[in-house]
C-alpha cells in the first residue's frame, strides 16, 4: 500500500479540510455583494491581528511579488537602502533592489547566525537610508532575526522605513506592526497561513502610506499602492480581479488563526518547534541555526556522516513524507523540515516516524522509537 503524502516542506504547508473546501466553491462575480463583504473582512482581520492602523493588501501573486510591493512603494531611483541577509532570501531583496535603481548597502551573516543588532545601528548611522529590510524567518537557514530589538533601533532613524519579509514568519512568529515598528510586512498564504500558493499579502503601516503618497507617480502598475487603496476600503470597486477562492480561503484561515487565539498560535509554533528540534537531535542529526536564534517555523537539518541526501529524500517520501532540500552551499548536506501553520499532533509524530523508518532502511538501525519519543516527552511537557 502507498502512503499518503504528508508535505512538509516550508510551504506550501499541509492545507486543512475547511480552507480546502472554501477553494472548491463555486467561484462568484467578484462584485457579488457577499464576496464583497468577506473580502473586506479579510483585510479588517489583517489589520486587526497585525495590529495597523495603516492598509492591508491582498493581491493575486507569490511572496515575491509581495517583496517588490514593499519596496517599489517606499522608494524611488537611487535612493539609499539597507539590506540585512541571513541567507538566500534576504540575498533575494539585493537582486530586487538594486533592478529598481536602488543604491543597495548589504549586512551579511554567516549560514546559521544572525547579523549583529549593534551592527545593523551602527550602518544606519552611516547614511540617511530611506529604508531597511530583514528577513524575518530566513528559509535557507532556519535563522528567525531579532525582530523586536531590530525595530526598537530603526525606530530612532526618522527617514528610514522597516520592511519585514515575513513569507516563513507571518501568522507564526509575533508581528505587531506599529508596536514593533515594522513599515511594510510582506508575506504568501502558502506558509504559515496554511493557504494554497496564490497571494501576496502586504501590511503598510501609517508612516510607509505616508512615503507612498510623497512620492507622487511610481514607476510599476500591478503594484502601486495607490492603486490597490481604493479597493481595500471598498472591495465592490475594480483594479484587478480578485482571485475570489484563494480570499474565502484565507478567510477560513484566519478564522482558525482567531479561533485558536493569535498569541497562543506563537505559543504553539514555540512548543511545536522545540519538541521537532528535540526529536530530530535525539536521533542524531544537527541544526545548522544558532540556539537562540532558531525559527520555530522550520528546522534546517544537517544529515550525519553515512546519510546522501537524494537517497534519504526519496525513501523518505516512500515512506510518507516530503521534504525540501538545501539551498545554496548546503544543497545536497541538509533538508529543510517545514513544521508551521495549521499542522497537528498527528502530523509530527507521522514526520518524526518517517524519518525514523528512512534512517533504518538506510542502515542507522538503533532509531525506531526514540525520535517519537522524544517529542511525544517534549510535547506533554
Ligand atoms: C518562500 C519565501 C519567499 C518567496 O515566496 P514565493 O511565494 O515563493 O514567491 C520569500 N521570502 C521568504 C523568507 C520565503 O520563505
Amino acid at each position: 500500500m502507498k502512503n499518503r503524502k504528508l508535505v512538509m516542506i516550508p510551504g506550501p504547508t499541509p492545507v486543512v479540510r475547511s480552507i480546502q473546501d472554501q477553494m472548491g466553491r463555486e467561484t462568484v462575480a467578484f462584485g457579488d455583494p457577499d464576496f464583497v463583504k468577506d473580502f473586506k473582512e479579510v483585510i479588517g482581520d489583517l489589520k486587526d491581528i497585525f495590529k495597523t492602523e495603516g492598509e492591508a493588501f491582498v493581491v493575486a501573486g507569490t511572496g515575491t511579488l509581495a517583496m517588490e510591493m514593499g519596496i517599489a512603494n517606499i522608494t524611488k531611483e537611487s535612493y539609499d537602502v539597507l539590506v540585512v541577509s541571513h541567507g538566500f532570501f534576504g540575498d533575494r531583496y539585493v537582486e530586487l533592489c538594486q533592478r529598481k535603481g536602488l543604491k543597495v548597502d548589504v549586512l551579511k551573516s554567516e549560514w546559521g547566525t544572525i547579523v549583529p543588532v549593534e551592527e545593523i545601528e551602527k550602518k544606519l548611522k552611516e547614511k540617511n537610508y530611506k529604508a531597511i529590510t530583514v528577513t524575518h524567518v530566513d528559509t535557507s537557514t532556519g535563522i528567525c532575526a531579532p525582530l523586536a530589538e531590530i525595530g526598537e533601533v530603526v525606530k530612532k532613524f526618522e527617514d528610514t522605513l522597516l520592511v519585514v519579509d515575513g513569507v516563513c514568519a507571518t501568522a507564526a512568529e509575533p508581528e505587531y506592526l506599529d508596536e514593533m515598528g515594522i513599515d511594510v510586512l510582506i508575506t504568501g498564504s502558502q506558509k504559515a497561513f496554511g493557504v494554497a500558493p496564490g497571494l501576496a499579502i502586504v501590511l503598510a503601516g501609517p508612516k510607509a502610506l505616508e512615503r507612498r503618497k510623497s512620492l507622487g507617480t511610481i514607476r510599476d502598475y500591478y503594484i502601486d499602492f495607490e492603486k490597490w487603496i481604493p479597493i481595500m476600503r471598498d472591495p465592490a470597486k475594480y483594479f484587478g480581479t480578485p482571485p475570489v477562492n484563494l480570499i474565502w480561503a484565507l478567510k477560513e484561515s484566519l478564522r482558525i488563526m482567531k479561533e485558536e487565539g493569535i498569541e497562543n498560535r506563537y505559543k504553539r509554533h514555540i512548543r511545536v518547534a522545540r519538541a521537532m528540534q528535540a526529536a530530530l537531535e535525539e536521533l542524531g542529526f544537527t541544526l545548522l541555526a544558532e540556539r537562540e536564534h532558531r525559527a520555530v517555523t522550520l528546522s534546517n537539518v544537517l544529515y550525519m556522516d553515512g546519510i546522501e541526501d537524494g537517497e534519504f529524500r526519496k525513501v523518505l517520501a516512500e515512506e510518507g513524507v516530503v521534504v525540501a532540500g538545501g539551498l545554496g552551499a548546503y544543497a545536497g548536506k541538509m533538508f529543510r523540515l517545514g513544521h508551521m501553520g495549521n499542522i497537528d499532533f498527528h502530523d509530527l509524530v507521522s514526520t518524526i516516524s518517517a524519518i525514523e523508518r528512512t534512517l533504518y532502511r538506510l542502515g542507522i538501525k538503533d532509531v525506531l522509537g526514540k525520535g517519537v519519543g522524544k517529542l511525544a516527552e517534549e510535547l506533554l511537557k
